[in-house]
């Protein structure tokens, strides 16, 4: 693949490494390709970051046929640039393509496309501790078209954010609220797609559960309103007697990689990783009866995030005394070691750059 590449001409001044907070700050270029029915996806290009000119008519502001991924970069140790499970994340597009009919894209290609911006904008991967820099692809439908089908036009784009350290003193806690009133996903759904519709339809329950005082809401299912699914952009884990627990995948919860990475891990120290369904009046009956130890959250953004407080039906479980558990702390801190080069990538996650 051909990436041209025009560079910025008035680069920006970098942030402050210490303030970065999260998706605040966009680098100097950006990554963008076409597809055209017919003739595929063309024309690759890196280009300097800026808004983009689309039909007010593009079909993607209408009906939202979008997809998008979120993965990080690091700056290594040794001061190499390493991707962390990128393969992975742009298999996970296409799955997501697949789902709101937006045509496949080569992963290769979609790697190069990253790997060429990062290299072009390399100077702002950060390097204080726990900083690194958000990778962003999406797809979006820009036909100029009002009727209901799927486009026959699109444009694949990567963009680049530098970000903070999710947790300046150590993981936090989170206050989460068990909703029952929004659902997210249901079965035949889009529950399993990165795609636009599934946050717009989140974004309520998350501000009712703000005013409440919680960070984030606990998805209970669509269907019957009673089996734990995830929490807000994350996978929700319990460790039970000293076995875990997460919800299996079954088409209405998000596949996340960090998932997948925390349970391969927990698998190889020896724990019983269970991928089944559990009602929330089950965990509920298992914290009374003070078997419930710990409870977390796994993505892309915060790695592991310890769930300190679960409120349901007007009750609050407090877990493990909200303080971060043993598991939490050790799943964190082995990922978060292998994303830096600072252990050994056993499993084959980390792509140099
Ligand atoms: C992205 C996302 C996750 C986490 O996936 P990771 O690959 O671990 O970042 C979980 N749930 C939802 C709804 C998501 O959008």
């Amino acid at each position: 693949m051909d990436i041209k590449i025009i560079k910025n001409s008035t680069p920006k001044a970098k942030p402050d490494q210490n303030s970065l907070g999260f998706g605040n700050y966009f680098t100097d270029h950006m990554f963008i390709m076409d597809y055209t029915k017919g003739i595929g996806w063309h024309d690759p290009r890196v280009v300097p970051y800026g808004p983009l000119e689309l039909d007010p008519s593009a079909m993607v502001f209408h009906y939202a046929q979008e997809t998008f991924e979120g993965l990080k970069a690091y700056k290594a140790i040794d001061g190499s640039i390493q991707l962390f499970r990128v393969r992975d994340n742009l298999k996970r597009l296409n799955i997501s393509n697949d789902r709101v009919c937006i045509p496949q894209i080569d992963e290769k290609m979609m790697f190069e496309a990253i790997k060429t911006l990062i290299e072009v904008d390399r100077d702002w991967i950060p390097s204080a501790p726990g900083t690194s820099l958000y990778v962003r692809p999406f797809v979006i439908a820009t036909d100029p078209y009002l009727g209901v089908r799927p486009a026959s036009t699109y444009k694949f784009m990567v963009i680049l954010s530098p970000v903070g350290a999710y947790y300046k003193e150590g993981l936090n806690p989170t206050k989460i609220y068990v909703e029952d009133k929004y659902v997210r996903a249901v079965p035949g759904g889009i529950g399993f797609a990165k795609t636009g519709g599934n946050y717009a339809a989140s974004l309520k329950a998350q501000v009712e559960a703000n005013e409440k005082g919680y960070s984030q809401v606990l998805w209970l299912d669509g269907k019957e309103r009673k089996y734990i699914e995830e929490v807000g952009t994350s996978n929700a884990f319990f460790k039970i007697e000293g076995k875990v627990y997460t919800a299996p995948l079954e088409g209405s919860i998000l596949s996340g990689i960090t998932r997948d990475s925390a349970i391969k891990l927990m698998k190889d120290w020896g724990y019983e990783v269970i991928e089944q369904r559990m009602t929330i009046q089950e965990l509920k009956d298992l914290y009374e009866e003070g078997k419930l130890e710990e409870a977390f959250a796994t993505g892309t953004a915060a790695v592991i995030s310890p769930i300190g407080t679960l409120g349901w039906n007007g009750e609050d479980m407090v877990i493990n005394e909200s303080r971060i558990g043993e598991l939490s702390q050790k799943l964190y801190d082995a990922i978060t070691s292998i994303q830096y080069g600072k252990d050994e990538d056993k499993f084959d996650w980390i792509t140099k750059i």
